[in-house]
């Protein structure tokens, strides 16, 4: 799950059940927690849920009291809506029952975080704290994604997949990024020119909006358990090695960048320029 998909749930979450109150939460999994599991129930049963907004590839549920329960699915998790009386999935991790019966489960596919913290500590949570900028936000205009490029070494890539630097892209969504861009992954950032930094910043956004438009990724599921639309249709060169680059014809492929794969059109995004 990435910024698209985090921002879809978190959406469809605000509309179901800020207002509401927590009744109770089961969680079978409490290494994911911050703390004790009963310090953890008795610090957030009875509190009013008053939204759920998110940041990157985290959830920022704010609950009455200045607390804040922040969710990381990690590899990946199904976060589903119940409404009252409805039957639940099979299985999962975690379960929040609201006051009105209705609710949500998580299951988690890895690993999770659920952590609570303070609001006048948010900044001091080693996780979220340093969390860089919303890559779609209305206020982040080219000059401020120039700017931080311009501070910062390295590759490309690397860049655009630090959470410090810019937040919720990972894996998926940066491969048809950098080939609209027609860069390639491992160019530096101190040979990019101005032109490309403006095409990358352009390919970013349009990805990112045009994922959110669509409910996210086919093989994700939102709140009410609905996969998303953004799938191998939508995806230009993204998982697709071996097949022929939508611009040139030549055939994609997989390379291993760092610790990440990369699938690249080598004539669309040459390495040296
Ligand atoms: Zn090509």
């Amino acid at each position: 799950m990435e910024l698209p998909e985090l921002t879809v749930l978190s959406r469809q979450m605000a509309k179901e059940i800020a207002g509401k109150k927590i009744a109770k939460v089961e969680v079978a999994n409490p290494k994911c927690l911050n703390m004790p599991l009963n310090r953890f129930q008795k610090s957030i049963n009875g509190k009013i849920i008053k939204s759920v907004e998110s940041k990157g590839k985290w959830l920022f549920i704010k609950l009455e009291g200045d607390h804040i329960l922040l969710f990381n699915p990690g590899m990946g998790a199904d976060v589903i809506y119940f409404r009252p009386g409805e039957k639940l999935p099979e299985k999962y991790q975690i379960k929040l029952v609201l006051n009105n019966d209705a609710g949500f489960t998580v299951r988690v596919w890895w690993f999770c975080y659920l952590h609570l913290v303070k609001a006048n500590k948010l900044g001091e949570h080693k996780l979220t704290g340093k969390l860089g900028v919303n890559p779609i936000d209305k206020s982040f205009p080219l000059d401020h994604f120039k700017q931080l490029l311009r501070k910062k070494g390295g590759n490309i890539k690397t860049f655009m997949l630090d959470q410090k630097n810019i937040a919720g892209i990972g894996n998926v969504y940066i491969q048809d990024m950098l080939f609209e861009a027609k860069l390639h992954p491992q160019r530096k950032i101190s040979s990019l020119t101005d032109k490309e930094i403006a095409a990358l910043y352009k390919a970013m956004r349009t990805e990112l909006n045009d994922s959110i438009r669509m409910g996210g990724l086919a093989y994700e599921k939102d709140f009410y358990g609905n996969k998303g639309r953004y799938g191998a249709d939508q995806f230009k060169i993204a998982y697709k090695p071996g097949k022929s680059c939508p611009v040139c014809g030549t055939k994609i492929q997989k390379i291993k960048t760092g610790s990440t794969s990369t699938f690249i059109c080598p004539k669309c995004q040459p390495l040296d320029k």
